[in-house]
């Protein structure tokens, strides 16, 4: 038996087998080969490989998704018979006697390079599915595996440390718990980790040895503990634990219809947090009154590409229909600092919290920020939406969102497509933004405090970096009087004000958010009937 110890992420339990998970890193290499036929034969093979993968990926979308997601998979398969495609890749392997990686590498930019010019929207977006079909044909041709989890069976996973884009991609119904070396407990992983309920632990002072996988452990997300291979004894006491901890969570359950309520008759709302579509089935079971923040930067994350206006709509739309009218915020784009995509190209940054991040993107690439704003705008006939804009700091930005707005609703009834009134607000979320929150409030229908970077911003403390953990302290009496502060400025020009950072969810803090006259919390769907219930007990 090994125990270890970390930083929790979540409270919980989970009992389950370890699964290594190892980031698969590919250095491609230009190599000279003596035999082009040979060489030749194994592209052809990968191929093959590749034709069956893609055969599996449509069955599986098919089955999860539907077929209109499935048919990028045909389509991929279409592409993969080329014979344009393949013609250059054998020509490359024969006449520059390259090896296969490289050729198909070459050849994949190239044909991407070449949709990429094309004037044709759907051409166009064919070029990232042309990169996509070298890639996995350089995979098969290395040996290099997919990323992911491949287990049957649902795991602990291991790891050295996640990045949000790989938590996302993951599939969820196969982990149990997450437990990494590194990463902070603040970071959007450990974020994700909680929205999907799972117990997690940061910075744990484990190897990462082969000999742990598959081998049984236990993750106590109340003390912290990783134990590997554990003692009957000790297997025993965390079967109890987790038993009573499911009886907690169920009695939470009688809760569910229940008013937020204090005894003295005060009021508030409580919305869920989410990152994407899928997490809306939580977020109904959970009997939020909303959704408070929807991170749709999640929907950028893991692509290879843009995601298209009409995608975005789609999504937008699905999560406004499914929550029937109740009010949807939809934060705008958020990316950068950890939240990194390669397709946006962003400068490597010394300091990137501190920089090229969020709303000052989309001010910078208003093309891309019209796409998300239509697409808002086009789903808002669907249901309640709203709209808060992320990393404000003055008036002068809201006054520039706010003609981007105005374009964009007037190009919408130009073309005759019908949105419903959508509410603006901000996240106040930097000090300076809390600091003139009374001129702030002048522009906008609410505020939404986010207390996650609020606490790194105001304490100077990076929110990714592991080594701060202990001096980040949401509860400083700075981070307080802002909030303070902020509440009552929206109040004396009318707004509502609400908090969904992190600590919305912290019920040692819910009275003083009611004493300061929050007027909504929105939380990790997990945390929806706790923080209930911590109203109702005032
Ligand atoms: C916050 O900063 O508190 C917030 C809610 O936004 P994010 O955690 O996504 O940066
Ligand atoms: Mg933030």
């Amino acid at each position: 038996m090994i125990k270890c110890s970390g930083k929790s992420v979540l409270k919980g339990i989970a009992i389950g087998r370890i699964y290594l998970y190892k980031k698969q890193e590919y250095v491609l290499k230009q190599e000279t080969i003596e035999n082009p036929e040979v060489e030749i034969e194994r592209m052809e093979k990968a191929k093959e490989t590749a034709t069956e993968q893609l055969e599996e990926l449509y069955q599986k979308a098919l089955k999860e998704a539907g077929e209109e997601q499935a048919m990028i998979f045909d389509v991929h398969k279409m592409m993969l018979d080329d014979a344009d495609y393949l013609d250059s890749i054998r020509g490359l392997i024969r006449d520059e006697k390259m090896n296969a990686e490289f050729a198909v590498n070459l050849t994949g930019e190239n044909f991407a390079g070449i949709f990429a010019s094309m004037d044709d929207e759907y051409m166009k977006a064919r070029s990232a599915d042309v990169l996509d079909i070298s890639k996995r044909l350089i995979r098969i041709l290395a040996g290099v595996g997919e990323e992911g989890i491949a287990s049957e069976e649902p795991v602990v996973l291991l790891a050295d440390d996640l990045s949000p884009s790989e938590t996302v991609q993951m599939d969820k119904s196969k982990i149990l718990a997450i437990v990494t070396k590194n990463g902070s407990t603040n970071s959007h992983t450990a974020i994700l980790a909680r929205s999907m309920n799972i117990p997690a632990l940061v910075q744990t002072d484990v190897a990462l040895l082969e000999e742990y996988s598959g081998a049984k452990a236990v993750v106590d997300g109340f003390s912290g503990t990783f134990i590997i291979n554990p003692e009957e004894d000790e297997l025993e006491k965390s079967v109890q634990k987790k038993m009573e901890y499911e009886k907690e969570r169920t009695a939470l359950q009688e809760l569910k219809g229940k008013d937020n309520v204090t005894t003295d008759g005060r009021r508030i709302n409580l919305y869920a947090n989410i990152g994407n579509v899928s997490d809306v089935d939580k977020v109904l079971d959970s009997d939020a009154g909303g959704i408070g923040l929807f991170r749709s930067e999640f929907i950028y994350l893991g692509r290879e590409d843009y995601p298209t206006e009409e995608e975005q709509f789609v999504i937008y739309k699905e999560v406004l229909s499914r929550m029937q009218g109740k009010k949807v915020i939809i934060r705008t784009l958020d990316i950068g600092a950890d939240k990194q995509v390669d397709y946006f190209k962003l400068p490597h940054e010394e300091n990137p919290a501190m920089g090229y991040r969020a709303i000052r993107i989309c001010l910078d690439r208003p093309e891309v920020f019209k796409t998300q704003l239509r697409a808002i705008y086009r789903a808002s006939a669907f249901g309640t939406a709203a709209i808060m804009f992320p990393m404000i700091i003055s008036v002068k930005e809201i006054r520039k969102i706010k003609e981007i707005v105005e374009e964009v609703k007037t190009e919408l009834t130009k073309e005759g497509i019908s949105f419903n009134r959508v509410e603006l607000g901000i996240m106040v979320e930097t000090p300076a933004a809390a600091v003139i929150s009374d001129e702030l409030a002048k522009e906008v229908e609410f505020f939404s405090i986010g207390t996650n970077d609020l606490t790194q911003y105001t304490l100077a403390i990076d929110r990714q970096n592991q080594n701060l953990d202990n001096f980040y302290d949401s509860h400083h009496e700075a981070i307080l009087r802002l909030i303070k502060m902020t509440v009552e400025n929206g109040h004396k020009e009318g707004i509502w004000v609400g908090i969904c950072g992190e600590l919305a969810s912290d019920t040692t803090l819910t009275k003083t958010f009611v004493d300061m006259g929050v007027d909504e919390l929105s939380v990790s769907p997990t945390y929806v009937l706790s923080v209930r219930k911590a109203v109702r007990d005032i």
